[in-house]
């Protein structure tokens, strides 16, 4: 594998990365994707998918539902008090959990003969129109195109020099699985002081319990049992649930530094996918279809790229920043907007008092952070 080239190298093996790979080589382009970790293994997330993607993934070949994934229609929506809202999703979504998805997605990869190697990116360096990518094992690929579907924060953002590395983020992200009473067909966004908690099931019937916090808040309990105790467990809805569930966890997972900036969708001409281009805020629920998305949206006009549809580098380029920035703008200023509403408590009771006495402004809200589903006619 020294010196290895291929039409395509993806850095990162999540969401964007991973389906890049399905439908890249699916159409028969030589794709390499590099992940730094094994699968299957566990992330923070909250592993609500919306319906948005299915199609495309089912027309890819990678049906999510064939994983056992509980399909949900259902959104209720919690004040740091209790004081509840429920609405039917316009579109409805699935649980699964990232332990199953992305084990179930390298395996479709595999099937269309993608390259995965378990390894870690250091270095990406363009020229005479191509890339070398280096690894720390060692080693040293050239490609025709790099897709950097590296998450929401890596050493790569730091290798590239991006702007927005330098911001310090205000939040901490938990994730935890449990055994206990819920629906379904229910995903619950419950609020607490300085962060909100959803709650959904995933495939093999387990809870997805997972909270974005502020890390100062959080940085004053001793533990997250304390956290939890102390700030979660004055909305009664979390205390009920933490109360009558069963960690399947010895410990929850952990992140810190989840940051919400803008990023640029193409730097140093590696096409950026998923949260490496930008991140909306999971209280809508939607990054990981956007990661889908972006990663359907690279990957035709790469198709396109080969097949001599587009005709420079440059053509590449600015068409899919015109079409990131189109499909996903809006949607994540919505999302930081909803973030400052629900992030202080005068104003997160002035949007409940709204949502409760306006009939249809919630699912008008949930439109504005989703996307319509994906036509897969081209597929
Ligand atoms: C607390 C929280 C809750 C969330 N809940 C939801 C939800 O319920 N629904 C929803 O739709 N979205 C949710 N999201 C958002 C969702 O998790 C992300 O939008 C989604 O995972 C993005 O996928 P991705 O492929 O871009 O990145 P990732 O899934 O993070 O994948 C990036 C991959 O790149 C790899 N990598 C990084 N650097 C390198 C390197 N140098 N070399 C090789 N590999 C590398 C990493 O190991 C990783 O596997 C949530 C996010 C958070 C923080």
């Amino acid at each position: 594998m020294q010196n290895h080239s291929t039409d395509i190298i993806i850095i990162g093996g999540g969401l964007a990365g991973l389906v890049s790979a399905i439908h890249l080589s699916g159409s028969g382009l030589s794709v390499i994707l590099i992940e730094k970790n094994e699968y299957p293994k566990h992330k923070v997330c909250g592993e609500y998918i919306s319906n948005e993607v299915l199609p495309y993934l089912q027309a890819l070949g990678a049906d999510p539902l064939t994983t056992g994934a509980k399909k949900i229609s259902r959104f209720l929506l919690s004040t740091t008090r209790g004081k509840t809202i429920e609405t039917k999703l316009p579109l409805g979504g699935f649980g699964v959990s990232r332990f199953t998805l992305d084990h179930f997605l390298v395996q479709n990869a595999l099937k269309n003969n993608a390259t995965v190697l378990h390894d870690t990116v250091l270095d990406v360096l363009f020229e005479n129109d191509a890339f070398r990518v280096s690894t720390k094992e060692g080693k040293e690929l050239s490609a025709k195109i790099v897709i950097g579907a590296f998450g929401k924060r890596s050493n790569m953002d730091i290798t590239l020099e991006r702007a927005f590395i330098k911001n310090r983020s205000p939040f901490v992200g938990v994730k935890t699985h449990m055994q206990g009473d819920f629906p379904d067909d229910l995903v619950a966004l419950h609020n607490f002081t300085g962060g909100y908690c959803g709650v959904s099931r995933v495939e093999n019937g387990n809870l997805n319990v997972c909270y974005l916090a502020n890390y100062k808040s959080f940085q004053q309990y001793k533990n997250i049992d304390a956290f939890n105790k102390q700030v979660l467990y004055n909305n009664p809805h979390l205390k009920t649930i933490f109360e009558n569930s069963v960690p399947v966890f010895e410990q929850p997972l952990t992140i810190s530094q989840v940051c919400f900036s803008d990023k640029t969708t193409v730097q140093d001409h590696i096409l950026m996918c998923g949260d490496a281009a930008g991140m909306i805020h999971p209280l809508c629920g939607n990054g990981m279809a956007m990661a889908i998305h972006s990663a359907k949206i690279a990957s035709e006009l790469v198709i396109d790229y080969f097949d001599k549809k587009i005709k420079s580098r440059q053509e590449l380029e600015l068409l899919y920043n015109r079409q990131w920035n189109r499909e996903f703008k809006k949607r994540i200023n919505t999302g930081r907007i909803l973030q400052t509403f629900f992030g202080k408590d005068n104003l997160a009771r002035a949007i409940m008092y709204g949502i409760t006495h306006v009939p249809g402004l919630l699912p008008a809200i949930i439109k504005q952070t989703h996307g319509k589903v994906l036509n897969v006619s081209d597929q």
